[in-house]
């Protein structure tokens, strides 16, 4: 049997989800901030605070300064949200302090506003310019090595927590972000970041910057990436 769906239901679909796009708060809403109550306070920083255009524009320069220092260029042009009260939080999605979305956009919670948080996510975006679509479902990066990176080069890190050698092992399976949320969730964020961020330490004592870089910049694969960490870092062995 076939059932026949008619016309009018079919070219009503775009507009109900169109309208469930406009209703539904979440950091979906980060494609078209205008659209949900934030104006453009400086050249691609949104906000719900007009008069503070000026010191976020300076936050992002800073982050990007900082960033610079490893990546050597800026090769990303995100928008950045910043949140300063809690309606705005709310409408796109109760998101954490910072969050980074691909590298096109940058959400910043009202307790984010923090030097260091925007660092933190301004490494990611540039992270993130070496990953593809097809990267999705199988992350180029490791979860915990993206979050370890950011922690270590943000300047100043938020998290302080023991590390054991069996928190680093553990930090070492969250390679998608659900695993990475799944941790966090299970452990306490200040358990997963110091031991991620203790890791990339340890890679960039072996490496160096510079080497740190060129295997992010010529790795074509999880497999690749992994493989040209130095073992010692991870604690692992090879037979
Ligand atoms: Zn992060």
């Amino acid at each position: 049997m076939f059932l026949a769906i008619p016309n009018a239901i079919i070219s009503a679909i775009p507009i109900l989800l169109f309208g469930l796009y406009l209703s539904l708060p979440g950091w979906h809403r980060a494609i078209t901030p205008w659209a949900f109550g934030v104006t453009e306070v400086a050249p691609d920083i949104y906000s719900d605070a007009p008069e503070r255009g000026a010191e976020f524009e300076r936050m992002v320069a800073k982050a990007k300064t900082n960033a610079e220092k490893f990546f050597k260029t800026t090769r990303t042009k995100p928008i950045y949200i910043f949140c300063t009260k809690k309606p705005c939080h709310e409408s796109f999605g109760k998101f954490p302090s910072g969050l980074a979305i691909g590298f096109h956009r940058v959400l910043i919670a009202p307790s984010g506003i923090k030097q260091n948080i925007v660092n933190h996510e301004q490494i990611h975006m540039e992270l993130h310019r070496y990953v593809n679509s097809g990267n999705f479902l199988q992350p180029r990066f490791p979860a915990w090595f993206d979050e370890g990176l950011a922690e270590h080069l943000s300047g100043q890190p938020r998290f302080f927590a023991q590390v054991s050698s069996k928190s680093k092992t553990d930090v070492q399976s969250a390679i998608t972000f659900g695993d990475w949320n799944g941790l966090v969730r299970r452990k306490g964020p200040a358990y997963a970041y110091s031991a991620a961020q203790s890791l990339v330490t340890n890679i960039m004592r072996q490496t160096g910057r510079d080497g740190m870089l060129e295997i992010i910049q010529t790795t074509n694969s999880r497999g690749e990436f992994m493989r040209a960490l130095p073992d010692i870092a991870l604690n692992r062995t090879r037979f």
